[in-house]
């Protein structure tokens, strides 16, 4: 970041007064050492504090960089699986390859190179990056040291050995998913040796099919399906549909965007905040002096259908 005119004022009125100290201290134009050395120590004293308001700005913009990488890395991921799918492998390694090669340079406002080679930042749209704060979008001009750097990171994402470690899109989220529902039919405290592998396809099968619809599939497969009139069938239905809308609506353009913009919202919010430096934590503040009260317990409504009917 460039220091605007005020910085700049400050700093030549500081430069006077030490000016003017070492006039009161050496009196006279002889002693041009001790003058010298004083200015040296003044002037080395003013740039550390310089220095450190700089470092502090640079390693903001270094946090948001990362990121804003980790984001941009992900996207270039999705989008090659999205193509690709994950039997294409040799084809996803060249192309997330030469994604790597032109996100450097992307950051820094060139995007030649993006047109070809990279999956997200492509004519008309180039990728935005809206995790970095305003000045530094297309400002990041990296040295070799940096390339060399950033390269060993992405290729910890969009390497060989990356790509085969994430290779069935997989993500902490939908692993405890499925985790979660095999404990549901499987629980931890109960061993059921002889039933194990039919309880797994079980969870598995609801997993992929929604709990409604695999329930009346089991029954019809088992020989004991459930009637037309039955008011479970009701209830299952029911379940299906709030379901089927849950899911949708995580999936929409619309939800996700809207994620998004909220943590643009917070990088912003907190750069304002920064910059005044009235920064107050709230929750702090209201904790202050007062005594919390107990939390009131929420009744917990018992949506597990499941036990009832399998
Ligand atoms: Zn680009």
């Amino acid at each position: 970041m460039r220091p605007g005119p005020a910085f700049n004022r400050r700093k030549e009125a500081d430069k006077k007064t030490v000016d003017w100290i070492i006039e009161e201290v050496s009196g006279r134009d002889g002693e041009r050492e001790a003058r010298r050395g004083l200015v040296k120590e003044a002037i080395d004293a003013m740039s550390l504090f310089y220095r450190y308001k700089k470092l502090a700005a640079k390693n903001k913009v270094k946090y948001r960089f990362a990121v804003e990488v980790a984001r941009r890395l992900e996207a270039e991921h999705s989008k090659g699986l999205e193509r690709f799918g994950t039997r294409r492998r040799v084809e996803m390694e060249r192309a997330m390859e030469r994604a790597m090669e032109a996100i450097p340079s992307c950051y820094g406002g060139d995007h030649s190179l993006c047109k070809t080679h990279s999956l997200v930042c492509r004519h008309p749209k180039t990728w935005k990056p809206s995790s970095l704060s305003k000045p530094t979008r297309g400002n990041i001009k990296l040295n070799a040291s940096d390339r060399k750097e950033l390269h060993a990171i992405m290729q910890h994402r969009l390497g060989k050995t990356g790509l085969e470690k994430t290779r069935k899109g997989t993500n902490s989220n939908k692993c405890e998913s499925v985790n979660r529902r095999i404990s549901k039919s499987q629980p931890k405290n109960l061993t059921r040796s002889r039933t194990l592998a039919g309880r797994l396809a079980s969870a598995i099968h609801s997993s992929n099919n929604g709990v409604g619809l695999s329930i009346a599939m089991k029954r019809y497969a088992a020989g004991i399906p459930l009637s037309k009139h039955s008011p479970t069938v009701r209830v299952l239905q029911k379940m299906m549909k709030r379901q089927r809308y849950k899911r949708a609506y995580k999936k929409e353009e619309g939800t996700k965007t809207r994620a998004r913009m909220n943590v643009v919202k917070k990088f912003n919010a907190y750069d304002e905040t920064r910059e005044q430096g009235t920064y107050k934590s709230t929750e702090e503040d209201a904790g202050k002096g007062r005594r919390r009260s107990a939390r009131r317990r929420v009744p917990r409504v018992n949506t597990d259908h499941m036990s009832l009917i399998v």
